[in-house]
């Protein structure tokens, strides 16, 4: 209040927030709603949502995360408390968090922060700012020590959190950067605009990634032997029922870049893992959705009566459960051989659905159910794309997981895996034959050094290798015809290389 007394701003039009003070409103009309409320500024009505901590919603969550929560409030503003301080103005709607109360931003300051909001000189306007308040931490800290709270103590005095387990990732590692607030104005068909922008992440440069022995900067790029073939992929084809926004293989209704491979096809290289006693012990089967292509049930039948850990990868929609009845005579006689993975964005129906589209989630959920009640044994892919912390996703499949009844333990990552982001146009480091030793990493922790994908790419006679299942177009990843030929080293020449595999550390197959 004696902020705003000091730039002389109208009560009516003030809002101080601070975590709590969100049910401290100067106004009557923002108190606490469960529905939006209408508010006129300068003659312009805006509808107005005050929320608590918004565990969804971080500083660095995607825009499109936050727009989606934004839309479903059904205001044009929403305050909330949230764990840092931040404000996301996009398509002329605004996100505005002010931040934890009585506990510094994890910015290395003894500061703590709260807001201030008021209306601008133009109609619809609003000013946002981010007031970072000094205080007598000593005090508060001596406090906190004497009633044995040392984390919470100690986080008063270095402005760090004792615990960033619940932050996502990129604020997790800006943990010290220090926050420089400045007002921001906000109107209706305003710029959009972010604060704090240091999460932003930065474009690949054009000089990386383009020479499979040498980096950019002229250091020689890792490469991966393949050590033994554990898992050989068999891609279906790309085909999909769904066009989901962020398909690593681009699969659509009408995407046959990768045609529905045969079961003959298929069979050459179970064949050829006989005849040349490779040591692979599964077959996995991908897309697109497998089940569309008409020759997927005989080529498990096949790969499962080899004797293969069978890994079928599924969004468990209408193509699964045309086979219903070959499903469960498959599971009858070869049980735990028989992994199907179940693949569900998000463990929320709105942000699974805004990656794969209206009407997706009821039938994937029906169909995780419906294996899980005919004694599949199950698995389900997820992603991180949410922006929340690894530990805050997997609480929400555990509690998607016990209301709809599904037996799957969400703390284990082969169980419920989570797979990063994969943006090859977004910065990343190239990974050289020193990056091993500097991340504690080994070659063999990356998929290309135990398996590889065969696709049928179109127009193709037949069938070819691919390194991994990652990158299903790319020539330089062909890496031969036959399993054989296919045993080559692999140079890690691509952005998903270093971000999804050596520093995401993902695994498609364990
Ligand atoms: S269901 Fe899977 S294969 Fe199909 S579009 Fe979505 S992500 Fe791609
Ligand atoms: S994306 Fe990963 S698995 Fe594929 S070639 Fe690169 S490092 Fe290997």
């Amino acid at each position: 209040m004696a902020e705003a007394a000091r730039r002389g701003v109208q009560r009516e039009n003030i809002f101080l927030l601070s975590q709590e003070g969100l049910s401290a409103s100067v106004q009557a009309e923002a108190d606490v709603r469960l529905a939006p409320a209408r508010m006129s500024l300068n003659g312009c009505t805006m509808r107005f949502l005050a929320v608590g901590a918004a565990q969804r919603v971080f500083a660095s969550s995607p825009d499109r995360i936050i727009l989606s929560e934004l839309t479903a409030s059904g205001s044009d503003v929403v305050i909330a408390a949230g764990a840092l301080p931040f404000t996301l103005i996009a398509d002329g709607k605004a996100w505005h968090s002010c931040g934890p109360l009585a506990r510094p931003a994890n910015d290395g300051a003894t500061r703590v922060w709260c807001s201030i909001i008021e209306a601008g000189n133009e109609s619809g306007s609003l000013i946002f700012d981010h007031v970072a308040l000094e205080y007598d931490h000593k005090s508060a800290m001596q406090r906190l020590a004497d009633a044995d709270k040392k984390h919470e103590a100690q986080e008063l005095v270095t402005g760090r959190w004792s615990s960033t387990a619940l932050l996502p990732k990129d604020e997790a590692k800006a943990t010290g950067a220090a926050l420089s607030p400045e007002p921001i104005i906000f109107a209706k068909g305003a710029e959009n605009f972010r604060w704090p922008a240091f999460i932003k992440a930065k474009t690949l440069a054009p000089q990386k990634f383009n020479d499979p022995e040498i980096t950019a900067n002229g250091d020689r790029r890792a490469r991966v032997e393949l050590s033994s073939l554990r898992s050989l992929w068999i891609n279906t084809g790309t085909l999909c029922n769904l066009s989901c926004a962020n398909c690593y293989i681009e699969s659509t209704p009408r995407n046959d870049r990768l045609e529905y491979i045969t079961a003959r096809e298929a069979r050459a290289y179970l064949d050829e893992i006989a005849s040349d006693n490779l040591p692979t012990r599964e077959i996995g089967f991908t897309g697109g959705e497998p089940f569309l292509n008409p020759h997927t049930i005989e080529m498990m039948d096949d790969a499962l009566s080899r004797d293969f850990d069978v890994l079928m990868l599924t969004n468990a929609m209408k193509p699964m459960r045309r086979y219903e009845r070959e499903l469960i005579s498959l599971n009858q006689r070869f049980g735990s051989k028989l992994t199907m993975r179940v693949s569900i964005d998000h463990y929320t129906q709105r942000l699974h659905e805004l990656e794969r589209g209206p009407r997706s989630w009821l039938p994937t959920v029906d169909g995780l159910k419906w294996l899980s009640r005919n004694d599949f044994r199950l698995h389900v892919a997820g992603r991180l794309y949410s922006g929340e912390s690894e530990a805050a996703v997997r609480d929400g499949y555990d509690a998607l997981f016990r209301e709809i009844g599904v037996r799957l333990d969400a703390s284990d990552p082969v169980a419920l895996v989570l797979f990063p982001e994969m943006d090859a146009t977004a910065d990343v480091p190239e990974i050289t034959e020193a990056c091993w030793g500097i991340l504690a990493k080994s070659p063999s922790d990356v998929m290309c050094s135990t398996s590889r994908m065969v696709v049928k790419k179109k127009g193709a006679e037949r069938p070819s290798v691919q390194a991994c299942t990652l990158l299903a177009y790319d020539e330089r990843f062909e890496v031969g015809r036959t399993l054989q030929e296919a045993s080559g080293p692999v140079s890690l020449n691509h952005p998903h290389c270093a971000k999804f595999c050596v520093l995401g550390g993902a695994a498609c197959s364990k």
